[in-house]
Formats: structure tokens, sequence, C-alpha cells
């Protein structure tokens, strides 16, 4: 394609025009680094119509690392053997006296399905609004399938995103990964939140037992479902699980997804994670398409994020700081409350 053909697509894809299953396979199948590079910058196109060179900041708050589910992917399976951690109310306040003024535009409070809250989930909700007072920022919760009455109390206390990744739309993938797990219970989950006012996100997992096929059958699914925050992100093996031992991919089928997602939800907010490769890691997706850095850590901070690259590294670059400084390195700035705010409202 030339670059005015590139520019017509683009204009498509800002206008709603459908893309096809067979154009969804097609450009998931592209492998040369001249193709990539057209697909990366169609992808930019489109969110710049939309964004601009703005980017939102969203703080990522793992309080609570005891789960007891038993995903097969993840680190944090209550059968794997590890050092966990839960947050008291006192370490949430003081990590809240260092997130003032420090400019992220949202906070994500995310837990494993810990007993703890799910036995007692006031106590979840209690921190959420004490997040909430201290900061006045808009919150993202991630907490897992959590009861439809807690998911409206922690909205009345001040939630505004509800974060639940499928992680595959294929029923026998999942089973493999999420075990266990409701897949129906998962989609209701976020259907509900999203009727009762919540944005929601939805996230995939690639590199683990997906195919183009599976891909495209994971990207109607969150299509239908109309999140409001559409992510993808690389399995990463994790030592102590069952999947360990796989060999893990590049970053290659993850940059080209998130180059999808933009074409296909020009609108929506699409994350470049800091968790996978860090800040080089964040410039490549936000080159893919993306205009959300997650997983952005409290300064100074010892807590975990989730796929975690950086675990046994002694330096940790997940800083606001370091983040800002390498946005404006691109040509690019973090956006205004107001932006997103308006995102929210919309
Ligand atoms: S992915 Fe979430 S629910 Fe599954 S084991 Fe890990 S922390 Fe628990």
């Amino acid at each position: 394609m030339t670059r005015d053909e590139l520019d017509k697509f683009a204009e498509a894809r800002i206008n709603g025009a459908p893309l096809s299953d067979a154009a969804l396979k097609k450009l998931l199948a592209i492998e040369s680094e001249a193709e990539l590079e057209k697909l990366y910058y169609t992808a930019r196109k489109v969110r710049d119509h939309f964004f601009g060179n703005r980017v939102f900041l969203n703080c990522f708050i793992y309080f609570s690392t005891y789960c007891r589910n038993q995903c097969t992917f993840c680190y944090y399976n209550c059968k794997n053997k590890i050092k966990r951690y839960r947050l008291t109310r006192d370490d949430i306040e003081d990590i809240c006296k260092v997130l003032k003024g420090a400019g992220f535009h949202m906070v994500d409070l995310t837990m494993g399905e810990d007993p703890y809250f799910y036995e007692e989930p006031e106590r979840f909700v209690e921190l959420v609004k004490l997040v909430k007072d201290e900061l006045g920022l808009p919150i993202m919760i991630s907490p897992g399938v959590m009861r439809n009455e807690i998911l409206l109390k922690a909205r009345a206390n001040g939630a505004n995103f509800f974060a639940l990744y499928q992680e595959t739309y294929d029923p026998e993938l999942y089973a493999k990964l999420r075990v266990g797990q409701s897949f129906e219970g998962r989609i209701e989950a976020r259907r509900f939140a999203k009727e009762k006012g919540y944005c929601v996100e939805d996230g995939l997992l690639t590199g683990i037992g997906n195919d183009i096929d599976s891909t495209v059958l994971s990207l109607r699914g969150m299509e239908a479902h109309k999140s409001d925050m559409v992510r993808v992100m690389t399995f990463i093996p994790q030592e102590g699980t069952p999947f360990e031992g796989q060999q893990q991919n590049s970053n290659l089928s993850e940059l080209k997804i998130i180059a999808v997602l933009r074409l296909l939800f020009p609108d929506r907010l699409i994350p470049a994670s800091l968790d996978l490769e860090g800040i080089d890691g964040m410039e490549l997706r936000l080159n893919a398409g993306a205009n959300i850095v997650t997983s952005i850590l409290p300064p100074d901070s010892e807590l975990e994020g989730v796929a975690n690259y950086d675990r046994k590294l002694e330096e940790r670059d997940r800083d606001i700081k370091s983040v800002i400084q390498r946005l404006k390195t691109m040509g690019m700035e973090p956006a205004s409350q107001a932006d997103f705010e308006k995102f929210l409202g919309a």
C-alpha cells in the first residue's frame, strides 16, 4: 500500500467502516518489517485523530497478591509457593501521600481474589473510599469477579473503571488458562458493571495457545461487549507455575494486536504496559497505537506488577517522571485531567 492508500484506510477506520474477519486475519498474519511499519503508521494515524499526541497515565497499586484461584499462567496462583503481601489501610494512606499531585489520571487498585476481601467485601469498598477521599482521582478496580452488590457499593464510593480480563474468548483455551472459573460469569460481571455506569476494561493474553483464528474470535468477543479499554499482554512464563517451562514469544504478536485493536476500537483506551518490557517497551507499544501507559508504580515502590519483567532487576524505571521524560522525547505529552474525565463521561 502507498502512503495515500494507508491514509485512506485510516480514514475509513476513523469513520467506522467495518473490518471483516478476513481483513483482520490478513493484518494479524503480517510478518515483514516494512508491512508492520505500515500497520503501526495506520494505527497511529487513527489514534492521533482522536487523541492527538496526548497520553493518559495510570498508576498501579497491587494491594494484595493473595488469590484463591489457580490460573495456570499467573505467578500469584494459589498453588505457587511465593512470598505474598496484603497492604494495610495505613500502607495505602502512605502511598496516597506520595501520589498526590504526581500527575496520574487514574489509580488502579488491583488484587488477586484474596479471601480476606472476598469474605468481608466491605473491607475492599473501604479501601476504594479511602483512595477516593485522599486523591479525588478516577479509580479503576481490578478485584476479580466480585458480587454485583459489591460492585455497586464500590461504584457508589468512587470507583469508575472495572477491569476484568477474559484472556481469550475461545472457551477451550479459557478452561486451560483460568482453571475452574466461569467463562460466562466473567462476561456477565463486565456486562453488569457497564450497565451500572462503570467504564470497563477487557484483555487478551497472547503467546500461549492462541493462533490467528482464536485471536479474531477474541477480538470479536471484545467488540461485542463494547469495552472502554482493550488490552493485550504477552504471556511470560512464570516460575513455579504449570507453564513455567513454556518458551517465551517475542513482543511481535502483542504489538501487532495493539495496532489491530486501534483499527477496531479507534477511540478507545489501549494500554502500553510497563509490566512487560519497561519504558523501552512502552515506546514500542505507543508507536503501535496505544494511548494509556499502565503499570506505572508509585515512586520508590516495591509493589508487584502482574507479569513483572523486572522482578529480578535491581533498578526499576517504572515511575511517572521517567515515563513523562520518555514521552517528551517521542513528541508526546500527558493529556489533561479534563480530557480523561471527558472520556469517562462519554
Ligand atoms: S490471574 Fe488473577 S485470578 Fe488468576 S491466579 Fe492470578 S491473581 Fe488470581
